[in-house]
């Protein structure tokens, strides 16, 4: 097996035994601000304090609220000058969280994309084009200067303008893209309602990421460009993308344990689930300097994987993440995760790239409609297909959430896509 980096295969012991060491200086490092100090003196830590990993359940957990309360500059553990790069989370509500960066932060974080990049077989040779926004959003800069670190010559293309995209793709002979699973769909689309064949770009890898996305639509983007997909995991909190990345297995997103301790909790109650069920994800930074973050509760609800990956590596991988603990409505007293709508409507070949799910009251009660876009070819076709179609989705879905949802087909690009984060769901409930 090639490496990047010779920590991708350490055994488990040193993996553990750098992790406390680096849990132990990364929280006195979170003590130069005056809110890290003070969480921790309340909590009774002090430099000794903690002895074992598991004391790490002792350090409280940081909120988003925490962060936003802190915003701009409250959990500097740095002086400014040392400060060579910031960046905002993607979050569409509240206000923003910022996360500051030292040149080490910069140079680890790039480090660790390389190392991403090169397990699935980025090398030097590949044109890299990143297709996911620039500015503020860790995508852009984050996956770029990994990719750059690994020598790729690296396209910043940044979002949207699909055809200067493809053109791109085609003048400089791109063979590795990154781009959010939604916008890869729809860039496929666009090439064969030109008449050309997605699948004869010189593409082979797309590391696609950002957004929850399904297996099933995996699938559909493998086959779309004859490429492999690899789930890339991150959040600014932690820098951005290669805090968890596919391995050639496809089969988890490894977290890189010697920068990362992530731990699995109930998203209620906050204690530690048993291995191998669903939580929500928290995680530490265990090497950032300039604004190291403690425990913090991500609200992404993932499970570890049981055993170790067959293809070497000891870090601990995550199942893809299911949903946000957030994202969750409750319709008819059932629990519901947009997820488990996806998984469902992508198996249907004739359902196209987009899908909305609308929560509505009519004054009796809660409604569910699911509005799902049909490829042309099989729009044309008679009412009759249509209907069996319509019943169909919503029968699979009734099967899986219990509720019978109102399913709607629409054309293809009819419903609303951005650049950015895909919006799934749409409460309409609190409007009544
Ligand atoms: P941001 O901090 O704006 O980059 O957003 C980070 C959030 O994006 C994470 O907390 C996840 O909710 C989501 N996210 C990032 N990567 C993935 C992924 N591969 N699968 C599912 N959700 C993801
Ligand atoms: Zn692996």
């Amino acid at each position: 097996m090639e490496i990047f980096d010779p920590a991708e295969v350490w055994p488990r012991e040193r993996i553990a035994a750098i992790q406390l060491s680096r849990l132990k200086s990364v929280t006195a490092q979170a003590r130069k601000c005056d809110f890290y100090r003070e969480r921790l003196d309340e909590a009774g830590i002090g430099p000794d304090s903690l002895r074992s990993l598991d004391d790490i359940r002792r350090i409280p957990f940081t909120t988003k609220q925490d962060l936003r309360s802190q915003y701009p500059t409250g959990l500097l553990c740095v002086p400014p000058a040392q400060i060579v790069r910031m960046h905002c989370s993607s979050g569409t509500t509240g206000s923003p969280t910022a996360i500051c960066h030292t040149r080490n932060d910069i140079n680890t974080w790039a480090d660790l994309m390389a190392r991403c990049l090169y397990m699935v077989g980025v090398r030097q040779e590949d044109v890299f084009q990143n297709m996911s926004g620039y500015g503020l959003f860790t995508g852009g800069l984050g996956i770029h200067y990994g990719a750059e670190r690994l020598g790729c010559m690296t396209i910043p293309a940044g979002a949207g303008n699909t055809r200067r995209q493809i053109k791109l793709v085609k003048d400089f002979r791109t063979t590795v893209v990154h781009i959010l699973p939604s916008y890869a769909l729809i860039v496929g689309e666009q090439l064969r309602a030109a008449g050309q064949d997605p699948r004869s770009l010189p593409l082979r890898i797309a590391v696609v990421g950002a957004e929850p996305y399904s297996d099933e639509f995996r699938r559909r983007i493998e086959d779309l460009f004859a490429v492999k997909v690899y789930n890339s995991y991150g959040l600014s909190e932690m820098n951005g993308p290669g805090v968890g990345f596919e391995c050639d297995r496809q089969n988890g997103l490894h977290i890189w344990e010697d920068a990362y301790l992530a731990e699995i909790v109930d998203p209620e109650s906050g204690a530690p689930v048993p291995d191998g069920e669903v939580g929500e994800l928290v995680m530490t930074s265990l090497c950032r300097e300039g604004m190291p973050i403690l425990r913090y509760r991500t609200r992404d609800l993932t499970r570890f994987l049981p055993g170790d990956c067959p293809c070497g590596r000891v870090h601990r991988r995550m199942d893809r993440i299911l949903g946000r603990a957030d994202d969750m409505f409750i319709i008819k007293g059932v629990n519901v995760y947009p997820m488990q709508i996806e998984e469902v409507i992508m198996t249907f070949p004739e359902v196209g790239q987009n899908y909305l799910i609308l929560l509505e009251n009519d004054g009796i009660g809660d409604r569910m409609r699911v509005q799902v876009e049909v490829r042309d070819e099989y729009f044309v076709e008679d009412m009759r297909m249509l209907h069996n179609l319509q019943k169909n989705i919503a029968r699979r879905l009734r099967a899986e959430i219990l509720v019978t949802p109102q399913v709607e087909l629409v054309e293809s690009n009819s419903l609303p896509c951005g650049e950015g984060k895909a919006v799934r769901v749409k409460d309409l409930r609190a409007d009544k």
